[in-house]
């Protein structure tokens, strides 16, 4: 059947256009119908009903996604280290993965800072506008401001090690769960092969079996992906757009300029890999980063997409991927610095040379150990702030006014998070290649 031969890519997006026009659609209505039928909102309840029926369906997706990320991280990785016979070569991988995430994500902060200083987005809203939206939501800010708080490295790289490895499972800990699974597989390649044999043909069998649900998934997202379009877009509140478009587009430009430009660049240069070859096999999972706003629930996918569609092989990509959707947010820390610098321009801060160092310095720290969720970032943008000594009512009104758009530009980060996740998997991959091809 002519279905059949649609790839999957195609049909998430078509799901995603219309979810993204139905949605607008019941926004607008929404809107207007509210407003027509007046005090009691009589007419509104069909509108509510089915935002609530997409949201209900959406909601169910996200949970089928996040019920398979642990086991088949755990699964996949205790595999795939126990395939690394010397442990100079997981030394070797770890160092690069590390270096190339942090050293992409200070380049996406520097790209963002240097567009917000070129356009200055924040000179293009005017003082009456500022002050109407910051009287709006600051009291939600405040309420954020108090929940924030900074990272403190060693603390983070002491959680690395968890104390209970049924609490890491049970709380989902990204980074400690990789640790476990590491430990397990290391352990496997130094015990008797008759002991090691069977344990990891179990793993291995499981991790064959989520695999089998994980594409069970894939065949609903796009029905899926037009539920959540439809209930996040249907909600959305569109007037303060207007008054952000800029900002927006700053933003959005800079995730673009990490995606289209300097990925591929990176992807061509290191692993003499082609777009025509990435976008393609990665779309489902920047699709649905799109769709979900969270890099930790479309992990499953990414990892589907980085192994079986670019072919990166198991011990690489079960270590590389949940690594990075935990400590590799470039369209996140591209996102703070535009909005840093956004903030500073509308209050007429003047953020010195040094302090713009001092935001590419914690955004990229800030962004190990942070679980890849949605808004995530916006509360990462409040330690940020802090870091270059903003003041607190600044900060209040700032984040008050920007809000409105942070889902919207949360959707467009969270798809840049997961490229840059994929890209890094894709290059560690082809350079360990190479090395083993070379040996
Ligand atoms: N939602 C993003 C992610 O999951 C994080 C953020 O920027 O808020 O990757």
């Amino acid at each position: 059947m002519e279905k059949e031969s649609l790839a999957l890519h195609w049909k998430i997006l078509i799901g995603l256009g219309a979810g993204l026009v139905v949605g607008l659609a019941l926004n607008l209505v929404g809107g207007s119908v509210s407003g027509a039928v007046g005090e009691d909102g009589a007419d509104r309840w069909v509108v509510d009903l089915i935002v609530a029926a997409n949201g209900f369906v959406g909601d169910l997706f996200l949970r089928a996604l996040r019920f398979i990320a642990v086991p088949i991280v755990m699964f996949s990785l205790i595999v795939g280290a126990s395939s690394l016979s010397d442990l100079s070569k997981l030394g070797r991988i770890g160092g690069k993965t590390v270096v190339i995430y942090l050293g992409t994500t200070a380049l996406a902060i520097s790209t963002g800072l240097l567009l917000a200083n070129v356009v200055q987005p924040g000179h293009f809203v005017s003082e009456a506008v500022r002050n109407q939206m910051a009287s709006q939501g600051t009291a939600e800010a405040l309420a954020m401001m108090e929940s924030a708080s900074a990272p403190d490295l060693w603390t983070t790289l002491l959680e690395i090690v968890p104390r209970n490895p049924a609490r890491a499972l049970a709380d989902g800990k990204m980074l400690q769960i990789v640790f476990l699974s590491l430990a397990i597989g290391i352990g496997l390649t130094r015990i008797a092969p008759e002991k090691s044999k069977p344990i990891i043909a179990f793993f291995d069998g499981m991790t064959d079996v989520i695999l089998q649900i994980v594409h069970a998934i894939m065949k609903v997202a796009p029905y899926a992906v037009f539920c959540l379009l439809v209930e996040v877009l249907a909600t959305m509140g569109l007037d303060v757009l207007g008054a952000l478009v800029v900002y927006s587009f700053v933003v959005i430009g800079g995730l673009a300029v990490m995606m289209f430009l300097v990925y591929p660049a990176i992807l061509k240069f290191m692993a003499g890999m082609s777009p025509l070859t990435f976008f393609p096999a990665i779309a489902p999972a920047q699709l649905l980063g799109f769709s979900s706003s969270s890099s930790s629930a479309t992990l499953p996918v990414t990892l589907e997409c980085v192994e079986e569609r670019l072919g990166v092989k198991e011990e690489i990509s079960s270590f590389v991927v949940p690594l990075g959707a935990t400590i590799n947010m470039d369209g996140t820390a591209l996102y703070q610095g535009v909005a840093a610098m956004f903030i500073a321009q509308l209050y007429g801060v003047d953020l010195s040379f040094g302090q713009q160092l001092t935001i590419v310095l914690t955004a990229t720290l800030a962004s190990i150990g942070t679980a890849g969720v949605p808004g995530v970032g916006l509360v990462m943008l409040i330690i940020v702030l802090q870091s270059v000594g903003m003041s607190p009512e600044i900060m209040a009104s700032g984040i008050a006014i920007i809000f409105g758009v942070d889902r919207l530009l949360d959707m467009c980060r969270t798809a840049c998070n997961v490229t840059g996740d994929c890209m890094v998997a894709a290059v560690i991959g082809a350079t360990e290649d190479r090395k083993a091809q070379a040996g």
